[in-house]
């Protein structure tokens, strides 16, 4: 394997008002504070750049590599690194929010991109639900509950477990709840219409609500993508989870010895459990890193989960992506 294959990179931590400590009790994180909700582990979006924390590139940020060594990413065109991985502790409830897509974020966002997501739901409550969706039956009906604030009406909840996995659509609402440890997986983008934050207030204020550019963005009736979510085994190690025009994400599960292939430019990798070796370097929980551009061929030992991605064939190299 070519030296600095693997790109380790130091998490940008944010603090949030629904944020909590867990980042520091169940990964380790030199946190900032006590309301730690989001630990942006691999990005370069301008609003939390990862830096490389050893090797060859050492204190480069992802931008910077992005921008000067394409090669180490397959030459994989676009403007902007595409993909942001989060890990996402919710103490309390998070607003209830939308995301718009690429069309509506050029023209409204000043030509950002829009934003696609999924999770995989590392930790919840027993008895944990999530919000996805809403009850409205048209445009209209969706349009009098967000105004009228019917919310135990308009809002929809779905039950949660650990392992479980959700794609998130622009158009669909959605909200973590208390008590909920996700990764996400999303565009490289950060435009979020907040439509609901329970009344809270932040310093003494509610925060900002979108609501003309909610009505605007969201899907009515709801259509719920679990429907098309197709989970497909690969091998006894390698689990698809969402292959979509944004990304592929996949989980690696290994407990001795695992050989794999990879056939695309770059891959995002998390350790969400255990530990081992990749290719002699060692690797453990809490780890993320990007595997560049190499022969293709890789080798896992110990007992270990992993959660990887790559990008999908929606590029946006056309146009500068501002947000
Ligand atoms: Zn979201």
């Amino acid at each position: 394997m070519k030296q600095d294959r693997l790109l380790f990179l130091d998490p940008v931590f944010k603090e949030m008002i629904w944020g909590g400590e867990r980042l520091k009790k169940d990964f380790g994180y030199d946190i900032p504070g006590t309301r730690t909700g989001e630990c942006w582990a691999i990005s370069a979006h301008e609003h939390g750049d990862c830096k490389v924390s050893s090797g060859l590139y050492k204190d480069k940020t992802l931008s910077e590599l992005w921008n000067t060594k394409r090669e180490l990413f397959g030459d994989y065109p676009g403007v902007k690194f595409p993909l942001l991985v989060k890990i996402i502790d919710a103490n309390d409830d998070l607003s209830i929010q939308v995301h718009p897509d690429d069309t509506y974020a050029r023209f409204h966002e000043n030509g950002s991109f829009g934003k696609t997501e999924c999770w995989y739901i590392l930790d919840c409550k027993d008895d944990g639900d999530i919000v996805i969706g809403h009850n409205a039956k048209d445009r209209q009906e969706l349009s009098d509950m967000i105004r009228e604030k019917r919310w135990n009406e308009l809002i929809r909840t779905i039950p949660i477990k650990k392992g479980d996995f959700l794609q998130i659509e622009p158009g669909t609402v959605h909200a973590i709840k208390g008590g909920t440890m996700i990764l996400e997986t999303q565009q490289n983008s950060d435009i979020t219409y907040r439509v609901y934050d329970y009344d809270r207030l932040s310093d003494g204020r509610p925060r900002e609500l979108h609501v003309e550019k909610s009505i605007d963005v969201i899907t009515a009736p709801h259509i719920d993508h679990s429907a098309f979510v197709q989970l497909e085994t690969d091998s006894g190690n390698m689990e698809t989870l969402i292959s979509c025009p944004y990304y592929t994400v996949v989980k690696i599960h290994v407990e001795g010895r695992y050989e794999g292939s990879m056939a695309q430019p770059f891959m995002n990798v998390s350790v969400l459990e255990g530990e081992g070796t990749l290719d002699g370097t060692m690797i453990r929980k809490g780890m993320h890193f990007i595997m560049t551009n190499g022969d293709g061929s890789y080798n896992i030992e110990g007992t270990i989960t992993l959660l990887c991605s790559y990008p999908g064939i929606q590029h946006n190299e056309t146009r500068a992506g501002i947000d």
